[in-house]
């Protein structure tokens, strides 16, 4: 059983805190870092293999930038993802943009930067025709395949596109490409993102297939020769314990072998292999860090921490189990049954649920594993809650702050309209 331990020791974890107070999202470079490594050389059997990070997980740029030394690229889905990108130094085909239900003015950016616009439907190619002067597209485009129904590998369905708004069918997408060629695309791409979070070695080389298969008919009818096809992100991380991470060696092998069976026959053997992970890549390499301010001994144990929903929302939005360590008591007995919560007035607003648990005392610090992903980019300011600071613990061990607490100034910031704000310095802000 995989015992998960922060990947910092108790005593760097209470120095951390000390020096730069609770709560905390804090990120390991040096484990995300050796994690691209290892997904890229899985990779490196197809020469144009190219991951391109889904900035929504963790939008902070001196991660990206991090990323980007380390050749990847990014996939945003909004403006602020791609002025970010730009800002961080992206520069045109090392930008994917997917997006759906697109406003103007975030196509507009994208086709300013020269970035791969991934089209969510065929209804897009009109917008994205106009705002591109309305004579021609842009020479290299994608569009996004939903193959409808359910997805199942060999051990059962594993989702149901058929269900989700994404994508285009199989005849709207042959039509979105025969149309892109007459406008003037001559790179196209395609993509898919079919399971969310999935910790199965098959759901890659399955979804593989199905849009090499696709890539083949497509050059059968319409002469079109496919030269990527973006396996999107959907790769999971074990967020419990007993789960097994996934081996992504054997999923690099099993793509390679679609790709020998089902391409080389067909003499598309140059198509170049795109990913877009977001979860997976930095979900294990971040926690938050969060300290006990009270305990409540009422109907249940609850341990109350300086952390809330607003920090992260998958608990409270999905259920989500996150792992807690309970920093300086790892061998102790779980002998103790806890919910723990932050200060929302939302009774959803628990990190854990009965969760098995040494004595917990205040003061003792909690880490939350696995929020490298999705944590606080999902945050949100519900109850007037204030979203906490980012830092990132360097290769060398030291530790920098990159993004800071928001105060109630930021709060206040979007109203401010006639300076009633403007002041705060008798509620010491
Ligand atoms: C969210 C998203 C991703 C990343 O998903 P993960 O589950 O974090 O791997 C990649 N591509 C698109 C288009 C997305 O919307």
């Amino acid at each position: 059983m995989n015992m998960k331990k922060p990947f910092a020791s108790p005593e760097k974890l209470r120095e951390i805190a000390a020096e730069f107070g609770t709560p905390c999202h804090l990120y390991d470079a040096s484990g995300m870092i050796r994690n691209l490594r290892r997904l890229q050389q899985a990779f490196a059997w197809n020469p144009g293999y190219k991951e391109f990070f889904a900035v929504k997980a963790t939008p902070n740029p001196y991660l990206l930038q991090i990323l980007r030394q380390e050749k990847a690229g990014t996939d945003c889905s909004s403006l602020t993802e791609l002025i970010m990108s730009d800002r961080c130094g992206f520069k045109q085909e090392e930008i994917m943009f997917s997006s759906n239900d697109t406003p103007d003015e975030d196509f507009k950016l994208a086709l300013k930067l020269n970035a791969t616009i991934n089209l969510d439907d065929i209804s897009h190619l009109d917008t994205v025709l106009r705002l591109n002067g309305g004579q021609k597209l842009p020479e290299k485009m994608s569009c996004r395949f939903n193959p409808g129904g359910v997805f199942e590998v060999a051990n059962g369905i594993m989702d149901n596109p058929g269900d989700a708004k994404y994508g285009m069918t199989r005849e709207q997408i042959k039509q979105a490409y025969a149309a892109m060629r007459d406008l003037g695309v001559r790179r196209f791409g395609i993509h898919a993102f079919l399971v969310s979070n999935s910790t199965s070695n098959a759901y890659y080389p399955k979804l593989a297939k199905l849009l090499f298969e696709l890539a083949v008919e497509i050059k059968a009818e319409l002469g079109i020769e496919l030269s990527f096809v973006n396996l999107s992100g959907g790769i999971g991380i074990p967020y419990r314990p007993e789960q097994e991470a996934c081996d992504i060696e054997a999923i690099g092998a099993a793509v390679k072998a679609a790709y020998d069976s089902v391409l080389l026959p067909s003499g598309l053997g140059s198509l170049s292999i795109y990913t877009e992970l977001g979860r997976y890549i930095m979900g294990p390499y971040g926690g938050l860090l969060t300290r006990v301010q009270y305990l409540k001994d009422t109907y249940k144990l609850y341990a109350g921490v300086d952390a809330c929903a607003a920090d992260l929302m998958r608990p409270a939005m999905y259920g989500a189990y996150h792992h807690i360590t309970v920093v300086g008591k790892e061998a102790w007995p779980a002998d103790h049954i806890y919910d723990v919560t932050g200060g929302l007035c939302e009774n959803n607003d628990k990190f854990a649920v009965d969760r098995p648990l040494p004595l917990i005392d205040t003061g003792d610090l909690l880490f939350i594993h696995d929020t490298g992903a999705h944590g606080y980019s999902m945050g949100y300011n519900y109850n007037g809650k204030l979203r906490h600071q980012e830092l990132l613990l360097q290769q060398d061990g030291s530790v920098r702050r990159i993004r800071r607490n928001e105060t109630p100034r930021d709060y206040f910031a979007t109203l401010d309209f006639s300076g009633l704000f403007e002041d705060l310095s008798e509620y010491g802000c």
